[in-house]
C-alpha cells in the first residue's frame, strides 16, 4: 500500500473527527455565510503527482475552495428551488458513503430492501396508490425522463410495437401535451428520441394562470384522432407554483387514450398540508409521477423518486439482463432493471433517516412554515412601491419584478444587487413576457427573521436612487 494511503488508514478515526469538527463549525456559521458568492473561482492547478494525505487535502480545500462556495444550504438562499439538508439527512449521507452499498442489485445485502421500505413510506406520504411502485434517481429531470420513457413504451404497446426492441422510429410521430412544462420535459423528449418538437403547449387557463385549460387539452386530444398521446400535467410550476386540475385531466381518459405523467417535483409537497392538499387531488391517478427530494424534502443532492403504475413497462425499457446479473424477477425486480443506472448508491438512506427522525409531522411543519413565509413576503412586497408582485403566492414561491420599467438589463442588475448584499439570493426568470425575480422558500432552517432580513435586502437593493 502507498505509504500516504496507509497512514490515512491508520489515522482514519482521527481524520473523521477533524472533518466532523470542520463540518460542525461550517454549519454553525451557515447563517452568516453569504447566500451567494459572486467572485471569480480559483485558478486551476496542475494534477498533483504526489498526494498530501487527507489532512493536506482538507487544508487545501478549506483554503482554496470552500470560501467561494455559496450558502445554498443556509436559510436565505431563495434561488431556484433549493433545499438544505436536515441533520438526519446529513448524518445519513455520511453513512451512505461509510457503508457504500451498491443497490443496483439485491444480491448479498439488505440495502435494496431499505430502498423499498423508503419508497413505500413516500408513496403513503404523497397519497399514491398501492399500484404505484417507485425507484430512486438523481433528480427530477431524471425522474421525468424515466416517467416519459415508460410512457413511450406504453405508446408502443398501444401501437403494437416494442420501442425497447425496435427503437423510437417504430412509433412514428409522438405528441407530448402540456400546459406550462418545466424545461426538463423538453430535455427528456430530446434524450428519449421523441424530439423537442413533439412537445406541444396547450393553452393555459385565463387570468394570470399557469394551469392548463382542461377544455383546450380535451380539444388537443380530440384532434389526435384516436392516436394515443403523452400528457404531462404540472403540480407546481416553477414561476408561480400553479397546479393543473389533475382530477379533471385524469377524467379525460374516459374518452381519450393518453399516458398521464405528473411533474410534482416540489409542488406535490402541497399534499402534506391539509390547507393545500386539494391542489394535488388526483395525483394518485397518474401513470407516472416525479417527486424531487433534494428540494423540499431537504435531503442533500442528489435525490428524487419516480413512481409508476406500469412497472412491467419500466422493466421492458430498463432491464439489463446478463448471466452475471440475472433476469428481472417480478414483482420486485432489482433496481438496475428499473432505472438508467446500473450501479447505484443507497440514495434512499437520507430520506429513510429523515422520515424516521422527523416523521410526517416534521416534514409537514417544514412545508407549512416555508409556505407561510412565502405568503408573508408576498404580502409585504405588495406594500413596496418600487416592486410589483406578478402572481398570487400560491405555495412557497414569490414572483415579483420592478414596478418601473422592468427591462431584462434592469432586472438582471437588480438580481446582482440583491445577491451582492450577501443576505439573500433570488434568481431571475421571465413570467408572462416580463423579466422577473423569484424567491422560493424550501429550506428547513428558514424562519420569520430570515424572511424579514430577505425582505429588507430585496427592498433596499432595488430601491430607486434618489
Ligand atoms: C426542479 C424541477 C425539475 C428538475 O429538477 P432537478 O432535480 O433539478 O433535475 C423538474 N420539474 C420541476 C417542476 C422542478 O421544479
Amino acid at each position: 500500500m502507498h505509504p500516504v494511503l496507509a497512514e490515512d488508514r491508520a489515522r482514519l478515526t482521527e481524520l473523521l473527527r477533524s472533518v466532523s469538527e470542520l463540518a460542525g463549525r461550517e454549519l454553525a456559521a451557515v447563517d452568516a455565510r453569504p447566500a451567494a458568492r459572486l467572485g471569480p473561482a480559483p485558478e486551476p492547478q496542475p494534477l498533483p503527482a504526489e498526494g498530501t494525505g487527507t489532512e493536506g487535502a482538507l487544508a487545501r480545500f478549506a483554503e482554496r475552495w470552500s470560501p467561494g462556495f455559496s450558502g445554498s444550504s443556509g436559510p436565505r438562499y431563495l434561488g431556484f428551488v433549493t433545499g438544505g439538508a436536515t441533520p438526519a439527512a446529513l448524518t445519513a449521507d455520511w453513512l451512505t458513503a461509510v457503508y457504500d452499498q451498491n443497490v443496483g442489485s439485491g444480491i448479498g445485502s439488505s440495502a435494496a430492501a431499505l430502498e423499498r421500505e423508503t419508497l413505500a413510506w413516500l408513496r403513503e406520504l404523497f397519497g399514491l396508490s398501492e399500484a404505484h411502485s417507485g425507484a430512486f434517481v438523481t433528480g427530477a429531470t431524471m425522474s421525468n425522463t424515466v416517467g416519459l420513457a415508460i410512457g413511450r413504451e406504453w405508446l408502443g404497446e398501444q401501437r403494437n410495437v416494442s420501442v425497447s426492441d425496435d427503437g423510437v422510429a417504430a412509433l412514428g410521430p409522438v405528441t407530448v401535451l402540456s400546459g406550462a412544462p418545466h424545461s426538463s420535459i423538453g430535455k427528456a423528449t430530446s434524450v428519449l428520441g421523441l424530439g423537442r418538437a413533439s412537445l406541444r403547449r396547450v393553452p393555459l387557463q385565463p387570468g394570470n394562470r399557469e394551469a392548463v385549460d382542461v377544455a383546450a387539452l380535451a380539444d388537443a386530444l380530440e384532434r389526435m384522432d384516436g392516436r394515443p398521446a403523452i400528457v404531462v400535467a404540472n403540480a407546481g410550476t416553477v414561476d408561480t407554483v400553479d397546479f393543473d386540475d389533475l382530477r379533471a385531466i385524469a377524467a379525460l381518459k374516459e374518452r381519450h387514450s393518453f399516458w398521464l405523467h405528473v411533474d410534482g417535483a416540489f409542488g406535490a409537497f402541497a399534499a402534506l398540508l391539509p390547507s393545500h392538499s386539494h391542489l394535488t387531488d388526483g395525483l394518485d391517478a397518474a401513470d407516472s409521477v416525479c417527486l424531487d427530494l433534494h428540494k423540499w424534502f431537504n435531503v442533500p443532492y442528489d435525490s428524487a423518486v419516480v413512481f409508476t403504475r406500469r412497472q412491467d413497462l419500466q422493466v421492458r425499457v430498463f432491464h439489463n439482463s446478463s448471466p452475471y446479473l440475472g433476469p428481472p424477477s417480478l414483482p420486485d425486480p432489482d433496481f438496475l432493471h428499473l432505472t438508467p443506472e446500473n450501479s447505484r448508491r443507497l440514495r434512499a438512506l437520507t430520506a429513510w433517516f429523515s422520515l424516521v427522525a422527523y416523521g410526517r409531522d416534521g416534514h409537514r411543519e417544514i412545508v407549512a412554515r416555508n409556505t407561510g413565509l412565502a405568503r408573508r413576503l408576498g404580502d409585504a412586497l405588495i406594500g413596496v412601491p418600487h416592486l410589483r408582485l406578478l402572481a398570487p403566492v400560491r405555495l412557497n414561491t414569490v414572483c415579483f419584478t420592478l414596478a418601473d420599467d422592468p427591462t431584462p438589463d434592469r432586472v438582471q442588475a437588480a438580481a446582482r444587487a440583491i445577491a451582492a448584499t450577501g443576505d439573500v439570493f433570488v434568481t431571475p426568470t421571465v413570467y408572462g413576457h416580463v423579466p422577473a425575480l423569484r424567491a422560493a422558500f424550501s429550506n428547513w432552517r428558514t424562519t420569520q427573521p430570515d424572511m424579514e432580513r430577505a425582505l429588507m435586502a430585496i427592498t433596499d437593493a432595488t430601491a430607486p436612487v434618489s
